[in-house]
């Protein structure tokens, strides 16, 4: 009586408030979270590979990420973009966790075995978690975990400068080291562990190889990089 109940309140709050496709904006089904099924088998994804060229080779001679994983190709415009600026700026954790969730599966599948003992967000300032709500990097961990069997680690790593200006910097000020706003709150929690790190879209990787300099100060760490989506219509670079 009580599923009886519940599924019709959900086909009246249905019809009040459809839930759309995040992508192409039609209704989705009962079943279905984030978007549709259709949108769903036509997502551009990446390579399975755990070592994606396109992003080791944007911080070659920078960082020694010891693997380096992609998920979604972002052209200019359209479906993933879209996805992305949800995600971002429209108050939508969930397209993180949804998406993360379908990397940590998809790679799954492929490798019986992940070489990560954790998986760690790129960290927000709180500050700007106050103004945003949420970090949208913990959803995508959030999700890519329960994907792949991985156990996280949020919080170990913290940014601790908000530092908004230096995006307009040259990258050889923005690297300096003195300028990091990140570092390594428990450091016991990271020695001798090889960790995946995990943002929402690699550019020029600034912020990453930010992080990577704080990461590396931990003993006997190793560290591995990845980024749930790409630009294709321009290659990354420096
Ligand atoms: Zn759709």
């Amino acid at each position: 009586m009580k599923a009886w109940i519940r599924k019709n309140v959900d086909a009246v709050v249905h019809m009040i408030y459809p839930k759309v496709c995040m992508q192409c904006g039609w209704d989705l089904f009962e079943d279905e979270n984030c978007i549709c099924l259709k949108c769903q088998m036509t997502l551009p994804t990446a390579a399975p590979t755990l070592n994606h060229p396109q992003i080791l080779q944007l911080f070659y001679g920078r960082c020694s990420w010891l693997n380096g994983i992609l998920y979604l190709k972002m052209e200019k415009s359209g479906g993933v973009r879209d996805l992305i600026h949800a995600l971002k700026y429209y108050d939508s954790p969930e397209v993180g966790e949804y998406l993360g969730e379908r990397w940590g599966r998809y790679l799954r599948r492929v490798h019986r075995e992940l070489p990560w003992d954790a998986v760690i967000p790129v960290p927000m300032h709180p500050k700007k978690i106050k103004q945003r709500g949420y970090n949208q990097c913990d959803s995508i961990v959030q999700g890519f975990v329960r994907g792949s069997g991985l156990m996280s680690l949020p919080g170990v790593l913290e940014r601790t400068q908000w530092k908004e200006s230096q995006t307009f910097k040259g990258r050889w000020e923005r690297s300096a080291r003195e300028l990091n706003p990140f570092s390594v709150r428990d450091i016991d929690a990271l020695i001798g562990k090889h960790v995946l790190l995990l943002d929402d879209v690699v550019t020029t990787g600034a912020t990453l190889e930010w992080c990577y300099q704080a990461l590396e100060k931990v003993p006997n760490i190793k560290c591995s990089v990845g980024a749930l989506a790409y630009p294709v219509h321009n290659r990354v670079s420096g």
